[in-house]
């Protein structure tokens, strides 16, 4: 059974699009880079939990950053000092921090999530680490770039232009990586994720074997037990495994991304 904590809301910043939830949490909450929580959304109807990645981890605090996709993170994004979260996690699988080489983290939007408590426990553990960071415009996550660009080397990549390199962040990540050429760390829309990929493998045969991706997939009981988030993988042939317990976080050549471009 997964643990289940009922967490009181102590702090909230606002960051434009997304609302970071600072909450309060017992010594046992341990959770690793790229897992993440499911909380209970509010009732009213919305009787399936939402996931959200642990976005730090501080002193007797954790948090998650919401942004606003629909009801369940409306609801959410709403909460503050006084409120009470009901969460299960943390969950899944998260990244594996023991790879060799530079490390380059490549986010879309709020895919910074998981990304930015990554680099953190990077940083702590004396590794060095870039972030490309994408969004829309610049403006996008409110002053959110300027704080995280006092923790890490953050790059950002702007579709509008408006700031940092302008295009997408795959592109800028390409870019990159020539500098790097280590493991890569991924999270963000599928087909930033599946560009991400294709690109990766154009670069040299192991580029999949170093890429890692945080999938964003739908889904429910988040426990492995209704296999409602299922993602297709390269072996064996033809399988599948639940994102939300043997992931969210793949190898690159774990996934058949063939496939994976052919899920609705
Ligand atoms: C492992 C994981 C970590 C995530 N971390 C973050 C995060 O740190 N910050 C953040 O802002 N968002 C994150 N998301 C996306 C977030 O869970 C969805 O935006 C949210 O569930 C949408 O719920 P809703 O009720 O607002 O939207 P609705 O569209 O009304 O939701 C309807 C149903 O679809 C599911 N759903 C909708 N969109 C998504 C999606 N993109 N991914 C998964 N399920 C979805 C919901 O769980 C719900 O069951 C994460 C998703 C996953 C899978």
């Amino acid at each position: 059974m997964p643990a289940r904590y009922l967490v009181a809301v102590v702090g909230r910043r606002d960051y434009g699009c997304a609302s970071e939830l600072v909450c309060e949490v017992p010594d046992d909450f341990r959770p690793h880079p790229g897992q993440f929580v499911h909380v209970a959304c509010g009732g009213d109807g919305r009787i399936l939990r939402r996931p959200f990645s642990v976005f730090d981890r501080g002193e007797g605090t954790a948090s998650i950053l919401v942004r606003e996709a629909g009801e369940g993170s409306s609801w959410l994004k709403r909460r503050g000092p006084g409120d009470r979260l009901d969460i299960l996690g943390p969950l899944g699988r998260g990244f594996d921090l023991c790879a060799e080489g530079g490390r380059l983290l490549v986010a879309g939007g709020a895919g910074i999530a998981p990304l930015r408590f990554l680099a953190k426990r990077l940083l702590e553990e004396g590794e060095t680490c870039l972030v490309a960071w994408g969004m829309g415009e610049a403006a996008e996550y409110g002053v959110l770039p300027d704080v995280l660009k006092k923790e890490a080397d953050v790059r950002l990549a702007c579709l509008d232009g408006s700031g940092g390199h302008a295009g997408s962040a795959v592109d800028l990540a390409m870019q990159l990586d020539r500098e790097s050429a280590g493991q890569v760390y991924a999270c963000g829309p599928r087909e930033m994720l599946l560009s991400l990929a294709a690109r990766m493998e154009e670069v040299d045969r192991e580029g999949l074997a170093r890429l890692q991706v945080s999938v964003e997939e739908r889904m429910a009981c988040g426990v492995g037990v209704c296999r409602g988030c299922a993602v297709p993988v390269a072996e064996p042939p033809g399988a599948y495994r639940a994102a939300c317990s043997d992931g969210p976080v793949f190898r690159g050549d774990e996934l058949d991304w063939m496939r994976m471009a052919a899920l609705t």
